[in-house]
């Protein structure tokens, strides 16, 4: 029976001439055999090529005379501009595919449907409306869609973040009941780790939804934490593959089924991946007047939070308050607790380091471990924090690579 398939094609799998021929190809095969086809496209390439997302927003990031950098485009306008990417890349990769005689037609987010709730940079998918993109099919058309971006209420492009055109192939395949979506990127699914950073690290044939989306949030940026969400959310099928070979890549499912079926090739493994992400700043406020009241504590975590700061690894103490967030924001921070007159101590080039899943939860041990491997490697830990599936470190920037190396090989390696 013909299937209906979401292919999402990532930055290198659009780069080049010869990427788009291969991802021409895949998206060929499906054709033939039959199926329904939605493309999804991300901008072509990445930081420094002519078309890629950063390459764009860089020519209005705009002239030094002017005193201004990209951070201060009007948002509007910022996602404006970024959202050109993948405006280019769909009908680029429709013309491909219409070369080769496939009937392709490409639809920017507006004409596909995908409305946002209008935050600018940072947009969620409010709802797919997919009576266009129905019709095109119905036609017989392959169509390829504009990835990482939708329109608002109001009728503006909004971007949805990094990585955000994974939770459009998603959303689509949600609306769209499709029977999968696979995610096509450059290297052969979800790794235990970073492979570009862990030479050792294998790619994982079956992951529950839930331990992608802590990988996700841990900084794996293979998938977007949104669309791991949404995935299991509706229990979709949803398969990470590489453009550029034929290795059978990741397939996330739940976790009940990789139990019952069998799937989970190491059921008895305690961790799953080391994901690791930077650069963070580290916000530690040490001082007597928070020890005085705990109010003083209260105030200023909301004051954190009315500047819409999104603060990670929180440590609460009587005395003390230690928390992480972004690089980019730990100057908005730090100005906020010196405005309330407490005294600080930061860092700014911190890297937060996750050893990742499901099993963890509950065994003793676990961080005695993790701290006589980062011990053995030289590594101080800075701060910890923990869930039912993750045990995060916070270490220097300079020896992220190293501790990762160290909990892959201390987790992960041995046989
Ligand atoms: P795309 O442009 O295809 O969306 P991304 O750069 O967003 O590609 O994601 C793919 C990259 O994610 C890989 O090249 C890899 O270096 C990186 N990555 C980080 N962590 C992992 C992991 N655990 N498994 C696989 N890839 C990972
Ligand atoms: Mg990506």
């Amino acid at each position: 029976m013909a299937r209906r398939i979401v292919m999402k094609f990532g930055g290198t799998s659009m780069a080049s001439n010869d990427a788009r021929a291969e991802a021409v190809a895949r998206v060929s095969e499906h054709h033939y055999q039959g199926d329904s086809v939605v493309v999804v496209v991300s901008a072509m390439g990445r930081k420094g090529q002519p078309y890629a997302t950063d390459t764009l927003l860089a020519l209005a990031a705009i002239r030094e005379e002017t005193g201004l950098c990209g951070c201060d485009l009007a948002p509007r306008e910022r996602d404006a501009i970024a959202a050109c990417g993948e405006d280019l890349s769909a009908a680029v990769l429709a013309s491909e595919l219409i070369a080769r005689d496939l009937p392709a037609i490409s639809l920017r987010s507006h004409q596909a449907g995908i409305i946002t709730d209008g935050v600018f940079g940072n947009a969620r998918i409010a709802k797919v409306e997919t009576s266009l993109i129905e019709r095109r099919l119905d036609e017989g058309r392959i169509v390829v869609v504009t990835g990482f971006q939708g329109v608002s209420p109001d009728g503006d492009i909004t971007t949805l973040g990094r990585g955000g055109s994974d939770t459009s192939a998603v959303a689509l395949g949600v609306a769209l009941k499709a029977d999968l979506v696979e995610i096509y990127t450059d290297v052969d699914g979800i790794y235990s780790a970073d492979p570009k950073m862990v030479p050792e690290a294998i790619p994982i044939p079956v992951l529950p939804y839930r331990e992608a989306a802590e990988m996700a949030h841990g900084g794996a940026r293979v998938l977007h934490p949104r669309a791991a969400e949404l995935a299991e959310r509706y229990s979709l099928n949803l398969r990470i593959c590489n453009t550029f070979s034929r290795a059978p890549g990741t397939l996330l499912t739940t976790a009940e089924r990789l139990t019952e079926e069998g799937l989970d090739a190491r059921p008895d493994r305690l961790a799953r991946a080391v994901t690791s992400f930077s650069p963070v700043a580290q916000v530690s406020v040490c001082d007597e007047r928070l020890a005085e009241h705990f109010d003083h504590t209260v105030a200023l975590l909301e004051a954190l939070a009315e500047a819409h700061l999104s603060l990670d690894m929180i440590n609460v103490h009587p005395d003390r308050l230690i928390f992480t967030l972004a690089a980019d924001r730990g100057a908005e921070a730090r100005a906020i607790v010196e405005n309330a007159g407490y005294s600080l101590l930061s860092r700014d080039l911190c890297a937060k380091v996750s050893l990742i899943g499901g099993g963890i939860h509950g065994v003793p041990g676990v961080v005695a471990r993790i701290a006589r491997l980062l011990a053995c490697a030289g590594v101080p830990i800075l701060q910890s924090v923990d869930s039912s599936m993750h045990i995060s470190v916070l270490v220097a920037c300079e020896q992220e690579a190293c501790a990762v190396r160290a909990l892959h090989a201390g987790f992960l390696n041995s046989t």
